[in-house]
């Protein structure tokens, strides 16, 4: 029997008002129905709100200790959990055994930075005459709308509602459609920690429905957005002038080889960046610049790497490559091959359905054999737009100039990575690209949960950085000025 799940409104579990339901699949075998979740509309956001908005100012009059052993109570939980909820989180998105518990582990430890951060809110004092004390108040913002992703279902939900209820916030969480069951696993942790019910709301459905309704309600002081740009363009016109906005987005991310690096450790680095996470993270490699002596023979040797990786359900022991999520993201990532092909481009190894391959493991699953692609028209479109999957395209350079030009000629500037011992180059590259994070000798994705996050151009709104940092909570607060004279 399907298992049937629930919004979070109001402190209690409900159905959508309309009684709406769809469904949730194992990407890697669709035939496996997770369950069916509500497919909620306006009058749920509406009733999430109108409670939302009343329960936050007991909250953010609690002391900071209380908000913080909120945290801390629900990273123990998610710690001792982490096994269980990783075991759901590749059933539901389809990742490796191994990358679900690290992503199930940093939640523990992202909940642990945000509850340090609730008992960090300082204002300040500033010069003044000396009748009177000048100092700033940090206040939460009020209700804060949470828009997530599937790729990282319960990190970047994570570290948008943990900084937003540290700082004494409201939260008003939707989860994608992808993933529900993440969204839901999250607030039953919680829950359970001790958060007043009422001060957080899990609308489930989907984003045309639920997810636009939420951004046009008049009620909510602020949306934090982590997806696609062409959603975060759209949450942009919708929301009123006076919604705080921050938009984490695509990006189009470059491994850049330069003439010094090491082969061998190029590859593993790109291999990482490029294939890991079926090539569905934000930050994931999905260019490769190289200096044109290294051009063959990198391109034989990351082909010969990814030929090798092992493809199939996250669960299997020794897999390395789980589905991809969507049986959408699946035909998308199969149409940017054919392109490539249609371009004139050399599909040097992968880029096949593995669905219907015969391989019974692989039957029901959204399954793609990693692809490396060369020999690249310059203008080619997946030079330029985000195909996020487990897609690297290759092209040569002759100078550094180049490389710089060729890094930021996309509209996207998350992650960019260089691959050198070459230290003037580094410096170069790190001062002047337009990317918002700048690795050495590491791959594109993998960042640290404590320093800031967040790109240029098309990737991010630069609201305030995510993630770490001095000023992560900014986004979270108001600061108030005040005077006080005797
Ligand atoms: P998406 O933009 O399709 O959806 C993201 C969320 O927005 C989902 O919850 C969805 O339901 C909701 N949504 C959709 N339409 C909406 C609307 N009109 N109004 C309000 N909400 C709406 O993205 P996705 O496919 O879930 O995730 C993949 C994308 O996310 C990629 O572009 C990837 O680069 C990006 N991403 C970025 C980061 C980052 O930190 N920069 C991290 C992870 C993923």
């Amino acid at each position: 029997m399907t298992e049937t799940h629930l919004n979070h409104i109001a402190g209690e579990w409900r159905p959508a008002a309309a009684g709406a339901v769809f469904e949730d699949r194992n990407p890697a075998d669709d035939r496996d129905l997770i369950g069916a979740f509500p497919d909620s509309g306006p009058e749920d956001v509406a009733a999430a709100v109108e409670t939302v908005s009343s329960a936050w100012p007991a909250w953010a009059a609690a002391s900071p200790e209380v908000r913080a052993d909120v945290l801390f109570k629900a990273a123990d939980i998610i710690a001792r959990r982490a096994d269980e909820i990783a075991a759901e989180l590749t059933r539901e998105e389809g990742k490796t055994l191994t990358e679900a518990r690290n992503e199930a582990r940093r939640i523990a430890a992202n909940f642990r930075l945000y509850a340090g951060e609730a008992l960090r809110l300082n204002g300040e004092t500033y010069a003044s005459e000396a009748a009177q004390i000048v100092f700033s108040l940090r206040q939460p913002v009020g209700v804060v709308a949470v828009i997530t992703p599937w790729n990282f279902p319960l990190s970047m939900a994570a570290r948008k509602i943990a900084p937003a209820i540290a700082a004494g916030n409201g939260v008003i969480f939707k989860p994608s459609e992808v993933t529900p069951l993440m969204g839901q696993r999250l607030v039953e942790v919680l829950l359970e920690a001790g958060l007043p019910p009422k001060l957080l709301a899990l609308l489930q459905g989907r984003g045309a429905a639920v997810g636009k309704a939420i951004t046009q309600h008049p009620g909510i002081d602020a949306v934090t957005f982590t997806g696609s740009f062409a959603v975060g363009r759209e949450i942009a016109r919708a929301v009123s002038t006076d919604t705080r906005l921050q938009l984490e987005m695509g990006g189009k991310n470059a491994t850049i080889v330069l003439a010094d690096a090491d082969m061998a450790k190029a590859v593993g680095i790109i291999e990482r960046g490029a294939f890991g996470l079926t090539g569905q993270a934000c930050t994931g490699t999905s260019r490769v610049l190289v200096a044109r002596p290294l051009y063959d023979a990198l391109v034989e040797r990351l082909a010969a790497a990814a030929g090798k990786f092992k493809v199939g359900p996250g669960t299997e022991d020794g897999v390395q490559m789980g589905p991809v999520a969507t049986r959408g993201q699946y035909d998308r990532i199969l149409s940017y091959v054919a392109i490539a092909r249609d371009e004139g481009a050399r599909v040097a190894t992968g880029g096949e359905a593995l669905r219907g391959n015969g391989d019974a493991r692989l039957a029901y699953g959204n399954f793609i054999s990693p692809a490396v692609i060369a020999d690249l028209p310059a203008e080619s479109r997946l030079l330029r737009e985000e195909v996020f999957g487990p897609v690297v395209a290759i092209r040569p350079f002759d100078t550094l100039d180049e490389a710089m030009v060729l890094a930021d000629e996309t509209e996207y500037g998350l992650a960019v990575s260089l691959v050198t011992n070459h230290l003037p180059s580094v410096l170069r590259f790190a001062r002047e690209t337009r990317h918002g994070i700048v690795k050495v000798n590491s791959p594109t994705t993998g960042v640290s949960l404590n320093a800031p996050f967040g790109g240029f151009k098309h990737s991010s709104n630069q609201a305030a950085k995510e993630q770490g940092g001095a000023t992560v909570m900014d986004f979270y607060t108001r600061i108030k000025t005040v005077y006080l004279g005797g």
